[in-house]
């Protein structure tokens, strides 16, 4: 491997044109010290300035003669070699997604190898029980709260891992320097941490799997063993014991000397959650997040490729943690949106941990409450093999729905945003002292325009999607750019309440106040969580019970479980059915089912209360029923008419432009070329637009969007090689072209 004398290495710069390998001599003394996944030094350019790049390949064919090569300067050191496999999904993401060969190198790399050694240490109880539960009291008293979050903790476990309590648990180093010096706890760090013989006490061992779990665990260990590697589909409501099934799967794996990869969204990467996999394997387990900095998600990454450790839990770039022997990748909550990366290469988790699977000879097991369209489809087809667990292992009912009909209201004579039912339901809860949890759907931008009494929603003639409001009284759809004004009556009822749907998280704070008086309302949307602890914080508060409302946007319809919570509100369900998007019906459907379960999880019973202009809606039907079957039967063929992801496929081609003319001239073109290409190949697809993006304008940049649809994934990375190809023949400065495939979100 090492043989060869010419080195083909991939440019550490970001542009298309550079985007190939280039060549370059081996000198003497670097002679067999070279080899493909290397960092190295390289003159580049005219100026021959000192270049980082990637060794491609070590080969001993010239591809031009040996006087005309430039030599590798260097090896840079400290760096970390990329092993094929790093190269070889590169490769793929790059086919499959559209990016440029260094973005996805980049993508499965750690970025910078600065090496920074934070400590690891451990928090432990010096107290017994009782005495901890004593001084917890009185903090309490002190309203000490994250002292009591603390020492709560420590009644429950004597030994915590500090990352967890710095992090999940919110508390400030020095509240944890204060205990210490009270003599509470001790704090200990890293080699102590390490030692394995401590940490076997406070190991657990798992639960005794129910019957449904073990046919789980057992059939996909058989599998492995009998060199069967497959894709799994565990579909299980929230707390039919879907982690413990992961955590069995995990040892088993252990227990055959592989490592397992352990994806979760960021958002629900709980501080329970962690501790489960924390009491279970020490310190064999480690957890990535954005939160780490670069040289601590490196540290973690020497630690995976040195055999230290057998699992990594984390969000989607936890995939490419570089273990010698991978056996198993597990992806929870699979049907959520963060999975796909926003920036190039716009990669899905789903697809590329079954590619990476496929490559390391490793099973993949995907698991959710409301599987995507794409999963459960697959496991109807047979691709993958589905599981079922459909029961709550900890009593805990479902909440009992109520659907309320918002046109009914308002005929009523109420005008409020809150209907008579949950007005009545919230002031029961006040008077009992439960909590209360109200979430109002909706997505930020792309403000819609419906009517105020009949719930009407002005819509593109040609696209069967909602018109967005634009500035000067103008609606646009931004499928196929038609546009028209925004009309002085419903075009339904005629009623003058025309409305651009705005009415936000504040207001319904302030409604609260108004209609409740001395109610304690914490709110949580994209204003109140700016800074980076301020989610945690306002989690924590709510469960401290510091207030009786949480309101707040689809970020609190997950994590956390708040077991006082008896009423769960839905104030507009159908907000993200006017989404202009082929997915609008299935994120609702999972907003609502995760929304209606959060009510109930305790011991007390939940009720869910869903407000919608459309209660006949099958998105809302389903969900208040918690039928996904028959909501998937439903949206499967909506899918199929409309040739949509995942009965076909889709790629959105983004063309961004300073120059509006520019943009829109280029968009122009692609089209075209996509279009002849179709004539050409004769193939059945269709290509749409180009169209202006549903935000057409970012920073002073104007985007256009096309959407290319077909059966067949291979049609459309032919299109998107012969738009690169394209691209590179006219050499753009200031365009810049970005794919998306299967999008999640609207461009
Ligand atoms: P999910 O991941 O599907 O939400 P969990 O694995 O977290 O479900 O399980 C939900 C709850 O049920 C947890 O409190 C867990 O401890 C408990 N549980 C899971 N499996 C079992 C089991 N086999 N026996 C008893 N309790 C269980
Ligand atoms: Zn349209
Ligand atoms: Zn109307």
């Amino acid at each position: 491997m090492t043989q060869g004398r010419y080195a083909n290495i991939i440019i550490d710069i970001s542009h298309e044109k550079v985007d190939r390998t280039f060549q370059y001599k081996i000198p003497k003394e670097l002679d067999g010290k070279i080899e493909a996944g290397m960092c190295v030094q390289i003159p580049f350019g005219a100026g021959s300035h000192l270049r980082q790049g990637y060794v491609i390949e070590v080969t001993d064919k010239a591809e031009f003669p040996d006087e005309k090569q430039k030599e590798v300067a260097g090896i840079v050191t400290g760096s970390m070699s990329v092993e094929t496999d790093a190269i070889k999904l590169a490769a793929w993401m790059k086919e499959n997604y559209g990016s440029t060969m260094i973005a996805a190198l980049k993508t499965v790399l750690p970025v910078k190898q600065t090496m920074k050694h934070r400590e690891k240490k451990k928090i432990t109880r010096l107290l017994s029980v009782e005495e901890t539960r004593s001084v917890l009291g009185e903090c309490i008293r002190k309203h000490q709260r994250a002292k009591a979050r603390v020492l709560a903790e420590l009644c429950r476990e004597p030994v915590l891992p500090c990352e967890l309590v710095t992090g999940r648990l919110n508390v400030a180093a020095a509240t944890l320097k204060s205990l210490q010096t009270q003599g509470i706890i001790s704090i200990e760090s890293e080699s102590y941490y390490r030692n394995p013989v401590k940490l076997e006490t406070a190991r657990e061992a798992g639960l005794v799997l129910s019957k449904e779990q073990a046919d789980i665990k057992d059939k996909v260990l058989l599998d492995f063993d009998q060199g069967t590697r497959k894709t799994y589909l565990i579909h299980g409501i929230t707390g039919s014991g879907k982690t413990e099934v992961y955590l069995s799967l995990i040892e088993g794996m252990i227990e055959r000397g592989k490592q397992c990869i352990m994806l979760i969204p960021e958002i629900a990467l709980t501080y329970q959650t962690l501790l489960r996999f924390y009491k279970r394997f020490g310190d064999r387990v480690s957890v990535m997040n954005s939160t780490l900095s670069v040289g601590e998600k490196f540290d973690q990454w020497e630690r995976a490729r040195k055999g230290e450790l057998d699992v990594i839990i984390g969000p989607r770039s936890a995939l490419f943690v570089p273990f010698p022997d991978l056996g198993l990748i597990i992806m929870d909550e699979e049907h959520e949106n963060s999975y796909k990366s926003e920036t190039m290469p716009r990669y899905h988790a789903r697809e590329t941990a079954r590619y990476l699977a496929q490559m390391k000879q490793a099973s993949l097991v995907l698991g959710s409450a409301t599987p995507s369209l794409e999963a459960y489809y697959r496991a109807k087809q047979g691709d993958y093999e589905l599981f079922t667990l459909n029961r709550r292992l900890t009593g805990g009912k479902l909440a009992e729905v109520s659907v309320v009909d918002l046109r009914q209201e308002l005929k009523s004579g109420n005008r409020s945003i809150f209907s008579r039912k949950l007005q009545e339901l919230i002031e029961d809860r006040l008077r009992k002292k439960e909590q209360i949890m109200l979430f109002l759907n909706r997505r930020g931008y792309a403000g819609f325009v419906s009517c105020r009494a009949c719930g009407y929603v002005m819509k593109c003639p040609h696209c069967d999607v909602s018109l967005s409001q634009h500035m000067g009284g103008k609606m646009v759809c931004h499928y196929c750019g038609y546009e028209t004004r925004q009309p002085e009556k419903c075009p339904s009822c005629s009623s003058p309440y025309l409305l651009g749907f705005k009415a936000g998280t504040q207001q319904i704070e302030q409604q609260l106040y108004k209609q409740f008086p001395g109610i304690r309302v914490l709110r949580m949307d994209g204003d109140t969580t700016r800074t980076k602890d301020s989610y945690q914080k306002i989690l924590s508060a709510f469960a401290e019970g510091e207030a009786d409302v949480l309101v707040g946007t689809q970020m609190i319809v997950k994590g956390h479980d708040f077991p006082n919570v008896t009423l769960a509100g839905v104030l507009a369900a159908d907000l993200s059915l006017n989404d202009n998007d082929y997915r609008a019906g299935e994120r609702t459907f999972q907003l609502l089912t995760q929304a209606v379960g959060r009510a109930g999880r305790g011991e007390k019973a939940g009720v869910a209360v869903i407000q919608t202009y459309r209660p006949d809606h099958y998105s809302i039907v389903k969900a208040a029923g918690q039928n996904y079957e028959a909501f998937y039967e439903e949206e499967i063929l909506y899918r199929e008419l409309g040739s949509y992801p995942p009965a076909a496929h889709m790629m959105a081609v983004l063309v961004t432009a300073a120059q509006e003319e520019k943009g829109e001239k280029l968009a122009g073109q692609l089209a075209v070329l996509a279009k002849d290409l179709w004539k050409e190949e004769k193939a059945k697809a269709a290509v749409i637009g180009p169209a202006r993006a549903s935000i057409g304008k970012i920073n002073d940049i104007y985007r256009f969007v096309i959407y290319c649809k077909a059966f067949d994934y291979g049609q459309l990375i032919l299109i998107k090689d012969k738009i690169e190809q394209y691209l590179q023949s006219l050499a753009l400065k200031e365009e810049n072209v970005q794919f998306d495939f299967d999008p999640v979100n609207t461009l």
